[in-house]
């Protein structure tokens, strides 16, 4: 036993409409999990936040896929982490691989995200990961190291309680190639030892690592034996059934 819970996070990106909200809402509401074994967070589209917030029952967490590192003003079009307190939201996923690449978040931005959300008493998904270029160019280790230094250089040890970190190879998401199970516990295990060598031993083994890229209910069952793989962070098939097949599958 690692004694971390098993974190099953849907993704659902730029996803999702009234009816969407209703039916994978509903779907998880009749679903049953043992929540001291399995943490369970779903991260709508924003605008849908409040709507999920108010359907979904207290064992769901509800989490946004993004914030800004300023509690108000003229940021056109952004989300602020007095938003989600406002609507009882208390989760943020922050530095996924489409804000870095799409929107040119860098590592310090991405650093400095993650210090203001939990320094705004969010819980954190942390997400991490290499290109298909830099994993062929064995940089693998390299690229999801200088990003976690990044966040590490702007956080306190203790800081860390409410962050998830979310391994998701770029090559892996939304394209149907998981990573196989070896290649993602490989990965974990080397972010479980930089965490004990740059923050502190507590860290790393307290530290959940969920992996993200193309899981689904084909795949979850062979990649949660691994033993440094905590959870999933679970785009594509969020929007399914799938999901609460994942979810009954570890339950
Ligand atoms: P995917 O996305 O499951 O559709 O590959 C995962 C993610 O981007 O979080």
């Amino acid at each position: 036993m690692t004694g971390r819970k098993f974190l099953i996070g849907g993704n659902w990106k730029m996803n999702g409409s009234k009816a969407l909200v209703d039916t994978l809402v509903t779907g998880l509401n009749n679903a049953t999990w043992n929540t001291d074994e399995i943490e369970v967070v779903i991260a709508p589209p924003a605008p849908y936040l409040d709507l999920v917030r108010s359907k979904a029952k207290k064992e769901v967490n509800v989490s946004a896929q993004n914030i800004y590192f300023e509690k108000k003003g003229a940021y056109t079009g952004e989300n602020s982490s007095e938003f989600l307190k406002d609507l009882g939201i208390n989760w943020t996923i922050i530095g996924h691989s489409e804000r870095r690449e799409i929107f040119k978040e860098s590592d310090e931005v991405t650093a400095k995200k993650v210090a203001f959300a939990l320094a705004e008493g969010l819980s954190v998904i942390a997400c991490v990961g290499e290109k298909l270029e830099e994993r062929e160019a064995n940089q693998t280790t390299e690229v999801v190291f200088r990003q976690l230094k990044a966040i590490a250089a702007v956080l306190k040890p203790s800081e860390w309680t409410n962050v998830v970190v979310a391994y998701e190879p770029v090559w892996a998401i939304g394209t149907g190639k998981v990573a196989t199970p070896q290649q993602a516990q490989d990965v974990h295990h080397e972010i479980r030892t930089w965490l004990a060598a740059n923050v502190s031993a507590e860290v790393a083994q307290a530290t959940r690592i969920l992996y993200g890229g193309s899981v689904g209910a084909k795949n979850s069952g062979e990649l949660q034996k691994e033993v440094d793989i905590d959870g999933f962070l679970i785009g594509g098939a969020s929007l399914t059934g799938d999901f609460v097949t994942i979810i009954n599958t570890r339950a």
